[in-house]
């Protein structure tokens, strides 16, 4: 039972750091404590209740969570404060002890915070992470367009350096009748673009006895949403037939986000990845004979337990090799109680950003080649914001980045243009408006 007059007359600030999956149960947790009646913080205004909700990907982000936490508290003294999120269900201790905190919730207690919030003196509540099966839907918006939806979470994958499958638990899923629903409600908020999201999304349906390729074929009927992009997916989970669907989809965007972490196969088989170097390549292939236009993005970790210098040049290689328009690029972080400690060659922080900044500048010119071959092509762009500088901002179905002078068009709209030129400054292209999509 909620008390609700503990939420008379108040207000909540919320920070996020960390994945789109994240700020999506953020959301979730906003609307929650909005239908009690609390009201978001304006600018400068001291909040009586802060929401963090925590990342744990790296060392560096379980840093980061800790001085988010301090600064919080600094900002709004008084106010009571709840930290959520994988850092929190990983390591519920050591955020309690932070001064400030007042309630520690793990990742099943999240979306419950409402029975929660009346706890007298610091209170830590966590689950293990075995026990937790449900799956807490959640969609949010940006301060631009698009919006994140939640349809999986968890992940039973257990690859040698990651901790995710600790702090978010096993693969789950909503239903492809509730994402239809969220989409919709999307449309009816005015939403043109929404984004995919979870742990490990190609694992959507587990719990439903669905399919992945069922629930893009779903999203893909409803009406009014102008764009799905598929947030980021496993290699062995890109099907044929789902290449195909995007292909000729109506709502697919031609842009695929597949982690590939290294592009060495003794690398691969330490992290304990599902696939090899010859998949991934043809699945890039596979994508690229099929949508010649897409726009094709890679995680890597550089530095891992295991990787020597000639692993390293294997990757570079085998990047260097693939049709693919940008990188993403991490340095590998030690992670307490991960199977990639047992490894035992290491490599240096030196090293480490050495070879990210090969990879780096391998990506920008992946980028830059991707971008001004599409020049002189049409395109749709999907305008989003207004920047200070007078030109307004937004991104092609296969995501690269347009600008125009703000008084040509208005956010939120599907507009038509002939890609002109580009502008290193901003790694965008620029354009010629030729009419409404
Ligand atoms: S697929 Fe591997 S890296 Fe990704 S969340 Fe699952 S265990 Fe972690």
């Amino acid at each position: 039972m909620i008390d609700k007059t503990i939420f008379e007359n108040k207000t909540a600030a919320y920070y996020t750091l960390g994945c789109k999956l994240n700020f999506a149960e953020t959301s979730t947790i906003g609307r929650l404590l909005g239908e009690q009646g609390v009201r978001r913080v304006r600018n400068g205004e001291k909040a009586d209740i802060c929401v963090v909700n925590t990342c744990t990907v790296t060392e560096l982000a379980d840093k980061k969570c800790r001085q988010a936490i301090r600064r919080i508290h600094k900002l709004h003294p008084n106010a009571f404060v709840v930290v959520t999120g994988c850092y929190a269900q990983l390591k519920p201790e050591e955020v309690a002890s932070i001064e400030g905190v007042d309630l520690v919730l793990g990742a099943e207690q999240k979306t419950d915070i409402l029975s929660y919030l009346n706890r007298p003196g610091k209170t830590v509540i966590t689950s293990k992470i075995r026990d937790i099966h449900t799956f807490a839907p959640s969609c949010s918006s940006d301060d631009r367009t698009r919006h994140f939806l939640k349809v999986q979470d968890g992940c039973d994958y257990f690859c040698s350096y990651c901790t995710i499958p600790f702090a978010r638990g096993r693969s789950r899923n909503g239903s492809i009748a509730d994402m239809v629903k969220q989409a919709e409600e999307v449309v009816r908020q005015g939403g043109k673009e929404i984004v995919l999201t979870g742990v490990n999304i190609g694992d959507f349906g587990k719990t439903t006895n669905e399919t992945f390729l069922n629930l893009i074929r779903a999203l893909d009927e409803v009406e009014g949403i102008a764009r799905y992009r598929i947030s980021s997916i496993e290699p062995n989970l890109i099907t044929d037939e789902m290449i195909a669907f995007v292909a000729r989809s109506k709502r697919f965007a031609p842009h695929f986000h597949i982690p590939l972490q290294s592009g060495s196969d003794a690398v691969l088989k330490e992290m304990r990845r599902k696939y090899d170097t010859a998949l991934f390549r043809y699945k890039v292939e596979k994508i690229k004979e099929m949508i010649p236009e897409a726009f094709i993005g890679a995680d890597v970790i550089v530095g891992a337990r295991g990787e020597t210098n000639e692993l390293f040049d294997e990757t570079y290689t085998f990047i260097r090799s693939l049709d693919i328009a940008r990188l993403h690029v991490f340095c590998y972080s030690e992670r307490p109680g991960t199977q990639a400690l047992e490894i035992t060659h290491r490599v240096s922080p030196q090293t480490k950003q050495a070879r990210s900044r090969l990879l780096l500048d391998l990506s920008e010119d992946k980028h830059r080649a991707f971008y001004t071959r599409h020049i002189g092509c049409r395109a749709d762009v999907l305008f989003e914001h207004q920047h200070k500088d007078g030109r307004m901002y937004g991104f092609t179905q296969n995501y690269i980045k347009v600008e125009t002078p703000c008084r040509e068009t208005t956010p939120n709209e599907v507009t038509r243009v002939i890609l002109t030129g580009w502008n290193p400054a901003q790694t965008a292209l620029t354009c010629h408006i030729i009419g409404r999509s």
